[in-house]
């Protein structure tokens, strides 16, 4: 049966039909009971690069931590990372802390959509969505939502990710939206490309603008956007030493914060959080020689493997295998000190280093602390037990392996 191709996209009346379908069936979702630019700011930040559901309850606890620019702009960035640790891409909350501070600076949040985007952190995107949704300026947002809802509408081939498509949708974006409530019409599009034209399988027979889809009515909706092919992912691998050493009775832990040339895949995004020495895994070096590097005149008594921790950043396959080692004698070397096992949770980590930390209180007899409730029972997926039987191994047999002097 031959398709017939739809008339050109009516803004009026692709307005009107979106409209009446996002306020029928929008996700209540705690940022759009609210037209504060600061909170806007602060949900927009958080869901860059994280799906609304992961995104919910961080939300809310950081707006009960920093519920104004204010409280933001006064707490330390070691509180606003803790806050933000488990969420990724740490240099948001970074740019969200300055741009508190640069509104508190000003006296007021930005009016204009230029004075937002001139806030740290804040881009074309975000400026539009902060703008539109809350002080209704006339922004057109164009995300990843918001491209493939388009493509799709207007059946535009081509990479969408450059340049002249990009500017066209860009162009797009703009004549059709809706100038009475720009802030409604930006959400109802992204909110369209998450639930209904998703990536895969896109839900046409519900679609409340499919008369006026032009990919559907040529077949196409599975073929669009043309999007670039995905980097490919880097494997890298690293070794981890995880040095304990008890003093008056308590477990402690030999760390220090990140000072700008961290882990592969994400330099200069992680300054600030707390680490465990590590080196790449094909050092020449031995993964002792490494834990005998942070300190001055100690021995370190082997106490078994520990891990493997995998975890994704970018497009970087990241895998930490760790050694524990029992510090005997000597002091720390700058810039690493001893923290108490049981209190480091409240340290600014990521999520790799809240598992490795989780599993090392598990088994070197720290306790539970706030990062453990509610985690799951192996944190290392099978890495307690790889330590469980080095440590077996090494007291049973009364060889605890020294490393050296
Ligand atoms: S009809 Fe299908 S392809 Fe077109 S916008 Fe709706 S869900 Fe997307």
């Amino acid at each position: 049966m031959k398709k017939e191709n739809p008339p050109e996209i009516s803004a009026p009346v692709l307005r009107r039909r979106l409209l009446d379908w996002y306020d029928r069936s929008k996700r209540d979702l705690p940022w759009r009971r609210t037209r504060d630019p600061y909170a806007i700011l602060v949900s927009e930040l958080m869901l860059q690069q994280t799906q609304v559901k992961t995104a919910l309850p961080y939300y809310e606890k950081f707006m009960g931590l920093f519920p104004d620019a204010a409280a933001l702009a006064r707490a330390p960035l070691e509180r606003v990372f803790a806050a933000w640790a488990g969420l990724g891409y740490y240099r948001r909350a970074r740019f969200l802390h300055e741009a508190a501070r640069a509104v508190e600076a000003a006296g007021s949040f930005p009016r204009s959509l230029e004075g937002i985007r001139d806030l740290p952190g804040v881009g074309e995107y975000t400026a539009a969505a902060v703008g539109s949704i809350a002080l209704g300026l006339r922004a057109a947002v164009v995300d990843g939502n918001v491209i493939r809802v388009l493509c799709r509408l207007a059946a535009l081939r081509g990479d969408p990710t450059r340049a002249p498509l990009k500017d066209r949708i860009r162009g797009l974006a703009g004549g059709l939206l809706d100038p009475s409530r720009p802030g409604d019409f930006n959400q109802a599009m992204m909110e369209l490309g998450a639930t209904v034209c998703s990536p895969a399988a896109p839900a046409c027979l519900i679609c409340p603008v499919r008369g006026l889809c032009r990919a559907r009515a040529g077949g196409s909706q599975d073929t669009l956007p043309e999007l670039p092919a995905r980097r490919e992912s880097v494997a890298v691998e690293k070794s981890v030493a995880l040095l304990t050493r008890l003093r008056a009775g308590r477990r402690q832990v030999l760390m220090a914060p990140r000072t700008g040339s961290g882990r592969a895949g994400d330099e200069g995004r992680m300054v600030g959080f707390w680490h465990f020495p590590e080196a790449p895994r094909r050092s020449p070096h031995p993964v002792a020689a490494l834990a005998l590097s942070c300190l001055k005149n100690g021995k370190v008594e082997d106490r078994g493997a520990f891990g493997p921790v995998r975890h994704t950043v970018l497009h970087f396959r990241i895998t930490l295998e760790a050694r524990w080692f029992e510090v005997q004698g000597g002091e720390a070397r700058a810039p690493w000190s001893f923290q108490d096992l049981e209190k480091a949770g409240g340290l600014p980590l990521a999520s790799a280093e809240k598992r490795l930390l989780k599993g090392l209180r598990g088994l070197a007899g720290g306790e539970a602390g706030p990062e453990s409730a509610g985690g799951s029972a192996d944190p290392l997926g099978g890495a307690g037990r790889a330590v469980a039987q080095g440590r077996g191994r090494g007291r049973g047999a009364g060889k605890g392996r020294r490393a050296g002097a």
